[in-house]
């Protein structure tokens, strides 16, 4: 009997170990039994140390012949567990896709090919055997077919494949890399920027290096990144090309798939668990040349991987925000380097740290300075909200430019980032609002469900007639939300048609589709709406952007508030002006002569970037340091507070590392918990890492730990 180490998806910092009668592979998955319940596993390895003193129990039963996760892979996730301090169980698990993660469609999965007798058969052979005839003529057009897509033809296949069989006309094969690239749209004539971007990566091809493509929407990147892909596919090779939305997703594998075929497979959280499944074992046979995916694609295991593209790698849902908390772009570059092969990170405002990168030569910079021929940047202008008069959010200037747009029979689109009627509800009389009683927050006020709702826990009740605390019977309802904003812009422009974008609108794809057709049809003058509509849509009739507000950004406690900001206000000021019209860009603030203003109104991103990193060194915060951020949380007032302070003192004697003060989250109160955390920083990561691992093989140790949640986020990316 062999001691067999097994990664179980349980949240626990310690190894299972099993018996079986042969050592096997890593990556095989196997059932075992945990407590009284029987749990899929994954082989890890033959331990060197099985976990003595205890009677191993015995593995029931082996479900794959061949590894489902492939060697390249398993390193992968064992640095992640490592990197990121979580579970390996957890980790495993994240990776594979639902419809694998329990036993079922273990992989590689069966292909199937016509004999050489097979092939030479007129197809009235089958004029009798209708199921028989439509197997053989498809496996004919197709080459090979996998079980999986034999099976997606439709059900009762499999008596007639196996009479194929019997019939010596059709073989088993292995599913190999049968693709043939058909281009069907043709490739744009590149610029000198984007040829010469191209040359630099494809010169890469075989090695390592990293790309930081830099180029404002519409500057032609995605056109680089096709050219790129038809390269790697012509040599045979496979790319993965991650993606921030799920929203974009289709829209990108659709220009992809025009360009190079029905090659590009699309992974997100929105496939159904059987399609998740089939591509991630197409792709891992290579028989899948483009991967599209979001955050977790990183993981997707690619035989002939030989290019990874981040797309927007400066977007916040790169980096998971619970659970297992990796961030896909440093894990892409992570595999990238491992594997020996470029990886090129795309965005018009790069994060600080890749852009930091660029400039210590790291990576290679490449930049795309121009929008095309006709697209030029919109111009972007303040409106002082202290000196301007306004109407339920909108000032005197952006009603004006609105009115105007109207008139040229153009559209415009208004930014809001608060969803909702009002963010408070305010008794004039004692000052009373409306707070959430299982959050340090208000309510928001919803007038077309007629609620009060809390952002932060869901939790909703019916707006008060009176204020509960003195009578008074008129609540003033304080602040701006979209709901508002639409009923503030039906009054002054009766005439225009609006329609708004948010998660109460639109909550479904569908609906959100819908909304696009028609704002391209141009069925819509004025389009409101919340960060959702900023990202990657084209709308080439809108000329005049206006956010509503924007000062929350200003002021924002955290150290990426002005990161964000900035991006948010380019992203948006890069859906006007896309045609031959000319765009501008109104930002409504209380500020007007914040710093950040500068760059931001010239859309200068290196500007800013000069700027913040020089506020970044100050305050020793990424990328002049390394952070982690230890979060607790507890249904008790003070107890979260109390283990950090425990953990805090558990501390061996930091000499690279700073440890801050335990403070109260910035949402000190969540659905019924009492939230607190505790920031650890070194200028060397290493330092940190080794530091980690002492401290939080200590942490469990501390009494309060099984009456607190706590995680640990390695590189956290908001405080
Ligand atoms: P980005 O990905 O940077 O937003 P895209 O690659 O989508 O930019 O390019 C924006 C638009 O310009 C697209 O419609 C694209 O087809 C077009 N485009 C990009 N590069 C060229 C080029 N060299 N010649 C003609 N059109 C181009
Ligand atoms: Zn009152
Ligand atoms: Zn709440």
């Amino acid at each position: 009997m062999v001691a067999i180490r097994v990664g179980l998806p349980v949240p626990l910092r310690r190894s299972f170990d099993y018996e079986h009668e042969r050592p096997l592979a890593p990556g095989v998955r196997v059932r075992v039994p945990f407590g009284r319940r029987v749990l899929t596993g994954i082989v890890i390895e033959v331990p060197a140390d099985p976990v003595a003193d205890v009677a191993l129990r015995p593995i029931l039963e082996v479900i794959d012949a061949e590894p489902l996760l492939t060697g390249e892979q398993l390193q992968l996730l064992r640095f992640a567990a490592d990197y990121y301090h979580h579970p390996l169980g957890e980790v495993l698990f994240a990776a594979l896709p639902a419809g694998l993660k329990h036993g079922q469609g273990a992989a590689p999965p069966k292909a199937y090919r016509l004999t050489a007798d097979g092939q030479a058969q007129p197809a009235t052979r089958f004029a009798r055997a209708k199921r028989q005839a439509a197997l053989w003529q498809a496996i004919k057009v197709a080459g090979v077919m996998t079980e999986g897509e034999l099976k997606a033809r439709g059900p009762g296949l499999a008596p007639a494949l196996r009479a194929l069989q019997a019939q010596g006309l059709v073989e088993e094969c292995e599913a190999g890399n049968e693709f043939v690239p058909a281009a069907t749209a043709p490739a744009a004539v590149l610029r000198p920027d984007q040829r010469a971007a191209c040359a630099a990566v494809a010169a890469a091809f075989g090695r390592y290096a990293a790309f930081l493509l830099f180029g404002v929407t519409g500057s032609g990147k995605t056109e680089v990144y096709l050219e790129l892909l038809a390269e790697v596919l012509a040599a045979g090779g496979q790319a993965l090309v991650l993606v921030p939305e799920i929203g974009l997703t289709p829209q990108l594998v659709a220009r992809l798939s025009a360009r190079l075929g029905p090659v590009v497979g699309m992974l997100h959280s929105g496939c159904a668990a059987g399609e998740r499944a089939r591509i991630w074992s197409a792709a891992a046979a290579g028989r899948m040349a483009v991967v599209v995916g979001t955050r977790s694609a990183v993981f997707t295991p690619m035989r002939h991987l030989a290019l990874i593209i981040v797309d927007e790698e400066h977007d916040p849902s790169f980096k998971q925000q619970e659970g297992f908390r990796y961030h896909a772009r440093d894990l892409a570059v992570w595999r990238a380097k491992h594997l020996g092969v470029p990886v090129v990170l795309g965005s018009a405002t790069p994060s600080l740290e890749s852009y930091r990168h660029a400039r210590q030569g790291h990576y290679h910079l490449l930049a795309l300075p121009n929008r095309g021929p006709q697209r030029t940047m919109p111009a972007v202008r303040l409106v002082d909200l202290g000196r301007e008069s306004s109407r339920g959010g909108l000032s005197a200037p952006l009603i004006e430019a609105l009115r105007t747009r109207l008139a040229r029979g153009e559209q415009a689109l208004l930014f809001l980032n608060r969803r909702g009627y009002a963010p408070v509800l305010l008794c004039p009389e004692c000052r009373w609002h409306a707070p959430c009683d299982r959050c340090d927050a208000r309510l928001t006020v919803h007038l077309g469900r007629q609620r009060l709702r809390c952002h932060h826990c869901g939790r909703e009740q019916a707006v008060p007639a009176a204020c509960p605390r003195c009578g008074h019977p008129k609540l003033l309802r304080v602040g701006e939300g979209t709901e508002r904003i639409e009923e503030a812009l039906r009054r002054v422009l009766p005439d225009a048609r609006i329609a708004r974008v948010d998660r109460d609108t639109t909550a479904s794809r569908r609906a959100f589709e819908a909304l696009l057709r028609k704002v391209h049809g141009h069925e819509v003058d004025v389009l409101i709406g919340t960060q959702m509509l900023a990202k990657g849509h084209d709308f080439p009739h809108v000329t005049l952007v206006g956010v509503i507000h924007a000062d929350q950004g200003l002021h924002g406690s955290d150290f990426r508030a002005d990161e964000q900001l900035f991006s948010q206000i380019v992203q948006v000021a890069g859906r006007a002006g896309r045609d031959e019209k000319p765009g501008l860009v109104l930002i409504q603030t209380h500020h007007p002569t914040h710093p950040l203003w500068a760059p931001l109104t010239r859309l200068d991103y290196e500007a800013f970037a000069e700027m913040a990193l020089r506020d970044r060194r100050a305050t020793l915060f990424p990328p002049y340091a390394h952070c982690a951020l230890m979060r607790a949380e507890a249904r008790a007032p003070n107890l979260a507070t109390r283990f950090l302070e425990t953990a805090r003192q558990l501390a061996a004697d930091p000499s690279d590392v700073t440890l801050g003060c335990v403070l109260p989250a910035v949402l000190a109160r969540r659905a019924g918990y009492y939230r607190a955390q505790l920031l650890v920083t070194s200028q060397r990561r290493g330092a940190l890492q080794a530091w980690l691992k002492v401290w939080l093989a200590r942490v469990p140790e501390i009494p309060d730990a099984p009456r607190v949640r706590w995680s640990v986020d390695v590189d956290p990316y908001s405080l």
